[in-house]
This record gives structure tokens, sequence and C-alpha cells, in this order.
């Protein structure tokens, strides 16, 4: 279909806008489990779209248009009330309340008005808010402050932020400037994990590194037993990826989450 051209940028940019008012967007949600008992955590949120003629869009060539068109925050407004909707149905064990992990970028949290938008959302929905994680991928640069500040009266709620890409896009410098309570390794290290000893020596060093900051770590796109394992090993509490589950759709993702575990 010519994806990429400035013409086709255009022209999606332009069906975006009104995409929203269509209901033509979908989440989906991949499990994330307790690493080594395989016992269900939550879930992250991700966005499809769901286009009349091209088939369904990942977010990967959506989003960037979308940011560039300035409609970022339309899509994530549906992001958030439709995730925060879905996760209050999703069974709370008294050990174990399931939380519901969404991908926010920059500009959102440093908007002024946004950080009590997400706790009007969490309120009307019903959702604790101690059951919600945002996810922003490093990166804050000159908006570090407003960040900061919107992260302030978010996390006095109960609301945990999480930084995504760790070792990859967010860097040491984001995680040392932000308060943050996870971060999420990249699959980039993960795939490492269970190879020779100079490749797992990156997420060795980046688990070393979150524990002793008493950060929490989400390991990303495990694909074999051997990578649950090894991270189970090195002390990385949570995981998701493929060898776990695919990302589900809502009435899926209730269903494993009543069911409890995914294999361990
Ligand atoms: P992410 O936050 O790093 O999400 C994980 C991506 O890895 C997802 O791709 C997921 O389907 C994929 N994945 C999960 N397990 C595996 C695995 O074992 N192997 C491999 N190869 N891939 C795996 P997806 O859904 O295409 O999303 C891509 C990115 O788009 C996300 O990366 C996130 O940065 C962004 N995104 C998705 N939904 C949203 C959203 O609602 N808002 C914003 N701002 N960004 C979003
Ligand atoms: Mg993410």
């Amino acid at each position: 279909m010519g994806r990429g051209t400035q013409r086709d940028e255009g022209e999606l940019a332009d069906e975006l806008a009104q995409a929203i008012e269509r209901g033509e967007f979908r989440l989906e949600y991949q499990p994330i489990v307790r690493l080594g008992s395989g016992a269900l955590a939550g879930a992250e949120a991700l966005v499809r779209w769901r286009h009349p003629r091209r088939g369904t869009i990942p977010p990967n060539e959506f989003l960037p248009v979308a940011q560039a068109a300035g409609l970022i925050a339309g899509i994530g407004n549906f992001v958030l009330e439709e995730a925060c909707r879905i996760a209050v149905g999703w069974p709370k064990p008294a050990d174990r309340a399931s939380f519901v992990s969404i991908n926010v970028v920059p500009a959102q949290l440093a908007d002024a008005g946004w950080s009590s938008y997400v706790l009007g959302v969490v309120a009307d929905t019903g959702l604790d808010p101690h059951n919600l994680v945002l996810e922003m991928t490093g990166g804050a640069g000159g908006e570090a402050e407003a960040i900061e500040h919107s992260l302030e009266s978010l996390r006095e709620a109960g609301v945990r932020f999480a930084l995504d890409d760790f070792g990859h896009a967010t860097t040491l410098h984001d995680v040392k400037l932000l308060p943050v309570d996870l971060v999420k390794l990249d699959r980039e290290f993960v795939a490492g994990v269970d190879g020779p000893p100079n490749e797992a020596a990156f997420a060795l060093s980046l688990l070393g590194l979150a524990d002793a900051r008493g950060i929490e770590v989400v390991a990303k796109g495990i694909e074999s037993r051997e990578q649950a394992w090894r991270l189970a090993e090195l002390g990385c509490r949570y995981g998701q990826g493929y060898f776990f589950s695919k990302p589900l759709g809502a009435s899926g993702i209730l269903a494993v989450l009543r069911q409890g575990v995914l294999r361990s």
C-alpha cells in the first residue's frame, strides 16, 4: 500500500482525525505474570486501528503519524478511558489485584491538566488507582520538570509510573531524573539473557541497577522457557512475551486473569 510516503501519511492523518468518532480503535491486552510462579499480575493495553479498507494497522505505524498531526491526545484519552473501563471488571483476588498498564507519551504527562483528567477517569470508572500503571518511553528531555509535577499528584493517589524500553530508549539518565516505580527491560536485553555471559551481562547489570534503586522490573518480549527461568533466577519479578501469551481481546484477557496462572 506504499506506506511511508508523504501523501500516504497525509491521508492517514486525515483518517485518524475521524477514526475515534467512528469507533475504529480497539485495545488488546498482553498478560504480565510473576516470573517463577506464572501467576497473573496484570496486563498491558495495546492500541490497534481497525482501518475500514487497510485492515488492522499496528501502533508503530499510526502513532508517529498521530503524534506529528497533534492527534495523540485524543487517541490517548480513548486508551485510558477504555482500559480503565475494562480493567475495573477484572478479578480481584485478595492477594493480587490485577493492574492495567497503559502507554503514554511525554507530551501527555507534560500537559498541566492531564493528571487531574486521569484521576477523574479513574474515579468515574471506579478503578482503584493502585491498579493503574502508566508507561512512558524515556526521553523526557526539557519536559522533565512538567512530567515530574504531573507524576507527583498521580503517584500520591496510588498510580504507578513505569519507564518502558529500559536500556534502549530509556537511559540511566531518565531513571535518575524521574520518580520511577517500575522499569520495563527491553526485549533486546531479554533476548541475550540465556546466551553467553558477555550478552547476559547487560540484563544482569540493568537488573542490578533497578534493584539498588528499589525499582521493580518487568521483562518484555520473553519468547522461551529458558529466558523466563533465567530472568526469575536473576531476581526479575515480572515478565511478558509470546512465551506466556500474545496480546488478547477483552474477553480473552478476562479468561486468562480468571484462570490466574500461565505456564511457569
Ligand atoms: P511496547 O510498549 O514495548 O509494547 C510491547 C510490544 O511488543 C507490543 O507491540 C507487543 O505486541 C509486542 N510483543 C509482546 N510480546 C512480544 C514477544 O514475545 N516478541 C516480540 N517480538 N514482540 C512482542 P505492539 O502492540 O505492536 O505495540 C508497539 C508499540 O506501540 C508499543 O511498544 C508502544 O510503544 C506503542 N503503543 C501501543 N499501544 C499504545 C498506546 O495506547 N499509546 C501509546 N502512546 N503507545 C502505544
Ligand atoms: Mg509498553
